[in-house]
């Protein structure tokens, strides 16, 4: 089975995609790690995050792969934290913008997801580009300044709740209105609104449309 987790940055897909993910037995697939994977070597490279083509050709260089905890690796490397760093999250809409490295990424993501035969997944497109056909498809939203509150105790820097509300809802701006995969909800996705609700809360919602999904 397939289970497709979208939504904007903070709604609190990283944490209900592990836990589903590991509640239900499937395979985690961090579809966000991968470009912040490809962010990264593009930096390191010391290349242009604006540039189509460095972007796309380093994408198609690198081998992406998950360990058992559905960490990234990079040509057999861990991706993290350095992939969470700052400077990878202030270009990381940059690149994830160009055609190049999505077209490199979608196909690893369904190869991916063919070779482990079901999984869970979140990220930007994957209910309606990656996954258009997934078993289970979910949009999570929660309030911009929420987002910032729970981003900002993960990180464990809770005076910064301001600057993380706004770089929050930048990338809000440039994924909801970019050419290419923007971020928006798939007409058949489920509306979920975690504001005010917990973890676990939001978890057994998404366990029981599951099970619902399976029966179907
Ligand atoms: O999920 P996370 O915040 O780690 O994603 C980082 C960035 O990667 C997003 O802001 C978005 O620009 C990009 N992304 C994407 N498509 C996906 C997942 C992430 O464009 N499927």
């Amino acid at each position: 089975m397939i289970v497709a987790i979208d939504g904007p940055a903070g709604a609190g897909k990283s944490t209900v995609a592990r836990r589903t993910a590991a509640a239900l037995g499937l395979h985690l697939l961090d579809t966000g790690a991968m470009y912040r994977a490809v962010t990264l070597e593009v930096l390191q490279r010391g290349l242009d995050p604006a540039s189509a083509e460095d972007c796309g050709r380093t994408a198609a260089s690198l081998k992406l792969a998950f360990d058992d905890h559905g960490k990234i690796q990079i040509d057999g490397r861990p991706g993290e934290p350095e992939i969470r760093g700052e400077d990878v999250t202030r270009h990381v809409s940059a690149v994830s913008a160009h055609g190049s490295v999505r077209d490199v990424l979608v196909a690893v993501q369904r190869a991916l997801a063919k070779s482990w035969g079901g999984l869970v997944t979140e990220g930007r497109d994957t209910t309606t580009v990656v996954f258009p056909h997934a078993d289970l498809k979910l949009f999570l939203i929660a309030s911009p300044l929420e987002r910032a509150r729970r981003r900002s105790s993960e990180l464990g820097r809770p005076e910064d709740v301001e600057t993380i509300r706004a770089d929050i809802e930048r990338r809000d701006w440039l994924d909801s209105t970019r050419a290419l995969s923007p971020l928006t909800r798939a007409p058949d996705a489920v509306l979920l609104d975690t504001d005010g609700k917990t973890i676990e809360q939001v978890v057994d919602e998404i366990l029981r449309l599951a099970r619902g999904a399976q029966r179907s």
